[in-house]
């Protein structure tokens, strides 16, 4: 029988691996997914994307079992030993997958090809969710980029985003398979998981109908729209990449169908979404030759950073409780929907990273738990980015006033009075700033300080100074 190994390829369309078991035509095929909850998986996979994938899953199953008439059988535990056994009790002739670039993914995978190769069994796998592999787009001295518009220049130009024309066919497996769940519950036990799924469809159709929609109307504004989280700016496909929902290749032909190629580079919103596209596959080629940046600075030098752990500080942040309003907006959405518009991520990194002395890599674990979108490479890069300490980052000195911050991205206070409801009806003038509010503003809007929303947690001149201070010990080492 024949095997496609599920993984961040949850589509039909534009997915060599399942290409490859369509172009075979042999009817005894099967689909697996194994979840596998050990460590390093759990570093990807955590509560909230859990929720995604979990839903995602049963869709897919039943997409694949409408269009192909394929099954798509699951099994949980370490992926070498399922795989093992799977073609151990089933005359499997061929395997399938989209690779994965996450390194000790890529260890395992190479054991488990080697694996199949001494058994004779025929294995193939492909890229399905990269518009360029880490090892396609190094430096001309083989070594891979640290700065982000060199890199772009070097990918855009090997630019192939031709699809995988999908084969059809009808499967009809005999095999009769054991040990296997038709589902995994990946649901967490608290309730929180159902604000979640009704923020994010879990649907293929949907996803293509909201890209449609950004493509055809958005993006012409993008530049304008996209870092203000009072407005729908930016496209929201990122929970769709991570579990390859969509593919970035998807993405670009979709845009080629409402605007031509030859206007991606020269028109400046169109420019900038592409950019933001290969921000994404900049990321994944950082973390395939530098994993350690999941925990430790890609700049060694960044080690001595002199952090201040403090439970409190930590706690007050994610709870969407400092006392700064853009800051605890952006925290509260985190929460309720599992994803954060990009501007404010930049804002809630900066505010845990220089004014309370967090380490970045705790503010980047809770990125991990409670992002729908949480992939390993984006964030450790978005929280290297912020932190200095990464590859063309945010030079030491950029500390983003939570305050000034609030007032010019959101300039009509509607995502603070979204997410801070308390706040609603504090006069504009103040929202961002409520501390700055005279008695009699705060009385006529009955709001306590400290009681109904809390005290700013650090002074922001004060925090802002103390970050310097750092900072500019370590930089000249
Ligand atoms: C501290 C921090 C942590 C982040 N963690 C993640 C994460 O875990 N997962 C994640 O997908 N993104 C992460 N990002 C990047 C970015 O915030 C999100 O990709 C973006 O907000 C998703 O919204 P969108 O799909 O509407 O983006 P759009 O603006 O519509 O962009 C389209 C796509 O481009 C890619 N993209 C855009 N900006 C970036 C970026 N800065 N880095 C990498 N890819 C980018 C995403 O795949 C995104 O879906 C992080 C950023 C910061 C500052």
């Amino acid at each position: 029988m024949e095997l496609l190994w599920v993984r961040d390829d949850l589509r039909l369309v534009d997915n060599p691996a399942l290409n490859a078991l369509l172009s075979l035509k042999s009817k005894d095929s099967v689909a697996i997914y194994i979840y596998d909850s050990r460590k390093f998986e759990q570093s990807m996979l955590a509560p909230a994307n859990k929720v995604f994938l979990h839903h995602r899953l049963i869709k897919y199953q039943k997409e694949l079992k409408e269009k192909y008439n394929l099954d798509l059988i699951m099994f949980e535990g370490d992926a070498f030993k399922v795989l093992s056994q799977f073609i151990k009790s089933n005359k499997v002739d061929n395997v399938f997958w989209n690779r994965r670039y996450f390194p000790p993914l890529v260890e395992e995978d190479a054991k488990i090809k080697k694996h199949l190769i001494m058994s004779s069994i025929h294995c193939e796998s492909f890229n399905a969710n990269l518009l360029i592999e880490p090892w396609n787009g190094l430096k001309d001295d083989g070594k891979p980029y640290l700065v982000y518009s060199a890199y772009f220049k070097k990918a855009y130009k090997k630019l192939d985003y031709s699809l995988t024309k999908m084969k059809n066919f009808m499967f009809d497996r005999k095999t009769k398979i054991s040990g296997h769940q038709n589902k995994i519950d990946l649901l967490p036990k608290r309730q929180w998981h159902k604000t979640l799924h009704a923020s994010w469809s879990a649907d293929a159709l949907s996803t293509t109908k909201k890209l449609r929609k950004f493509l055809k109307n958005d993006v012409l504004s993008y530049n304008a729209k996209r870092d203000r989280p009072d407005l729908d700016g930016t496209s929201s496909m990122s929970p769709y990449l991570r579990f390859g929902v969509i593919s970035p290749k998807m993405i670009l032909t979709e845009l080629e169908k409402v605007h031509s190629k030859n206007r991606w580079m020269s028109d400046p919103n169109l420019a900038q979404y592409v950019k933001e596209l290969y921000w994404r596959e900049f990321a994944c080629q950082l973390m395939y030759y530098f994993p350690y940046t999941v925990s430790k600075p890609l700049r060694p030098k960044y080690k001595k950073f002199p952090w201040k752990p403090h439970k409190q500080s930590l706690r007050a942040w994610q709870k969407g409780l400092t006392g700064y309003p853009i800051v605890d907006a952006g925290m509260r959405q985190l929460w309720a929907t599992g994803w954060m518009h990009n501007r404010v991520r930049m804002i809630v990194a900066s505010f845990l990273i220089k004014h309370l002395m967090q380490p970045w890599w705790k503010g980047a674990e809770w990125f991990a738990e409670t992002l729908v979108d949480a992939d390993i490479a984006s964030n450790s890069l978005g929280w290297q980015w912020v932190a200095g300490s990464g590859a063309d980052a945010a030079p030491y000195f950029r500390i983003f006033n939570p305050i000034t911050q609030g007032q010019k991205f959101d300039v009509t206070g509607a995502y603070v009075k979204k997410w801070v409801p308390e706040l609603a009806n504090l006069p504009l003038k103040y929202l961002h700033a409520p501390w700055e509010a005279p008695k009699s503003v705060l009385d006529e809007c009955e709001v306590i300080l400290g009681k109904d929303y809390p005290e700013p947690v650090v002074d922001h001149p004060q925090a802002r100074v103390k970050a310097l201070n750092a900072y500019s010990k370590i930089k000249n080492n």
